[in-house]
């Protein structure tokens, strides 16, 4: 697509000044929810990645060497200026995803959540010592920065996902250079925006938009060290394996199909409330929604009646109306795509008992599909192994616990698994025998908080430290080990 005039364009962020990138490929950003133009998006060239790359190799100098305090102090000052543009920035997010506000809204809580685990950075950072390995002998380990980091994001948290790596990378001394969603690449400017008023120095944040090109120049260049990806499995796995090739440490969050147990002595309200937020949330386009339901023993018949009421009850819309809880999907491909999958689903046998597609019929703007509830899903079916990430939500009925753990360890997937239940030893055989990394008991979405770690399993991650909490700041960091004589 070229440069129409007449629509504003977006820059790159490099060296603390906005850069045209130096292109002549462009893509139209569109809202979500009404298909109007917000900005077009530039497609930078390797070219403006190198710019960005210089800028912050230069700004690592004096970076890397200002103290952990002072560091800290600026993040202080960024989690301040965050909360007090929480309703813009929600705004945004809701603008370019299509998320209702109040996801949105809470999306930026996490996002904030990080900065504030960054800011502890002087304890973070801290060493360990050993005074007396031998007589007259110590060791200790001291941490500095690696780098220059580079980070690739997904269109679904335009916010909390770069939050989850630029905040910690750059107080743990790095420098920084990110590439945003080219399908929601606005929340990023605002980021490097105030970051660089709360004090950060120029060249530290550098934000480089676009697609492939960019991504292909982060995970060549020599001069960066360590690359944060979150996105989809295939790009993930792309991504893991041409950057290690590379040299580079990297940590590449991939995709998922999140399987929640629903057991005979479940409270079946909470269980279908947490079940409806997971699944149709965000319009299902969260890497820990609930996309699996495994219904154990004769609890289906009522939790699928239940489920499908309350899906009906959803108010679909543009997320900036009140009481809006289903937006729109990012892309009219995507609800294409999504569409073919329900009539996948139709063609291999499934029943599907709530039809979203019907709820859309009369509306012209956005990319909107309601609700969508496939019954007597079986393992093996394209709709229950794909990720669909969309509101599609499968049910398997199975007879005993047993299966349902095994029906969810069949998945190439283990980002997230939840189990509804009363029963203690219910709980413990789904916490031990369960293959995924993060578990929700009771609970609908189990994302951890940012000073834990986000541990997708199996082709739901690749690396070894995964993002947030202390592996955040071992992948961030690496270490001297200091042995001395004192004689
Ligand atoms: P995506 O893989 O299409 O894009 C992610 C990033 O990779 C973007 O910046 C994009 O420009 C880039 N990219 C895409 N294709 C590429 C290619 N062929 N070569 C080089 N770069 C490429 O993902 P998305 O659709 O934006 O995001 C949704 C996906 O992200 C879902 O699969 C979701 O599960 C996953 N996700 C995972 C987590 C997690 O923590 N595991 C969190 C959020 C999203």
């Amino acid at each position: 697509m070229s440069n129409t005039t007449g629509v504003h364009t977006l820059k790159n962020y490099i060296g603390g000044r906005w850069v045209a990138a130096e292109t002549d490929r462009f893509e139209v950003v569109p809202n979500p929810a009404t298909g109007e133009t917000l900005a077009q998006v530039p497609l930078s060239t390797r070219g403006d990645l190198d710019r960005a790359v210089a800028a912050a190799k230069e700004a690592f100098k004096t970076w890397s060497k200002t103290p952990v305090p002072k560091r800290a102090r600026i993040l202080f000052r960024y989690q301040q200026l965050l909360v007090e543009h929480w309703d813009e920035l929600a705004r945004l997010i809701t603008l370019e995803n299509g998320k209702s506000f109040d996801e949105a809204y809470g999306e930026v809580q996490r996002g904030i959540e990080c900065v504030e685990f960054a800011a502890g950075a002087p304890t973070l950072l801290m060493g360990t010592q050993l005074p007396d390995i031998a007589t007259n002998m110590e060791s200790g380990m001291w941490r500095y920065p690696v780098g220059i980091v580079g980070g690739i994001t997904p269109f679904n948290f335009p916010m909390m996902v770069p939050c989850w790596m630029f905040p910690l990378a750059i107080v743990c001394g790095n420098t920084f250079v990110l590439k945003p969603s080219e399908r929601t690449p606005l929340s990023a400017n605002r980021l490097a925006e105030l970051f660089t008023e709360a004090g950060l120095p120029e060249g530290v944040l550098n934000v480089v938009h676009g697609a492939h090109d960019a991504v292909n120049g982060i995970l060549e260049h020599p001069d960066i060290r360590a690359v944060s990806f979150v996105g989809s499995q295939p790009v993930a796995e792309y991504v893991y394996k041409t950057a290690a090739a590379n040299g580079k440490r990297v940590q590449a969050l991939a995709g998922a199909k999140n399987h929640t147990i629903v057991m005979p002595d479940a409270d079946l309200d909470e269980a279908v409330k947490g079940i409806i937020a997971a699944a149709f949330g965000s319009a299902g386009e969260r890497c820990m929604a609930c996309s699996v339901v495994v219904a154990v023993g004769d609890i289906a018949d009522e939790l699928v009646q239940r489920l499908v009421k309350a899906a009906g009850e959803i108010k679909i819309g543009n997320g900036l109306e009140e009481g809006v809880f289903l937006g729109p999907v990012i892309r009219a491909a995507h609800k294409e795509r999504t569409v073919q999958y329900i009539e996948t689903g139709i063609n291999e046998g499934a029943i599907l008992v709530r039809d979203g597609r019907k709820d859309v019929e009369g509306m012209r703007e956005g990319y909107f599909l309601g609700p969508t509830i496939f019954d007597h899903v079986r393992p093996g079916m394209k709709i229950w192994k794909d990720e669909i990430f969309a509101p599609v939500l499968s049910i398997v009925r199975v007879k005993t616990l047993d299966e349902a753990i095994a029906v969810a360890n069949q998945s190439e997937f283990a980002n997230g698994a939840c189990i509804y239940t009363d029963s203690a030893k219910a709980i413990r055989q789904f916490r031990e025998e369960i293959d995924a990394g993060m578990l929700g008991i009771n609970v609908g979405v189990p994302a951890p908080m940012a000073f834990f770690p986000f541990s997708g399993w199996k082709k739901s991650f690749y690396g070894d430290l995964h993002a947030n909490g202390r592996d955040g700041v071992e992948f961030y960091t690496r270490r001297k080990m200091v042995t001395a004589r004192y004689s």
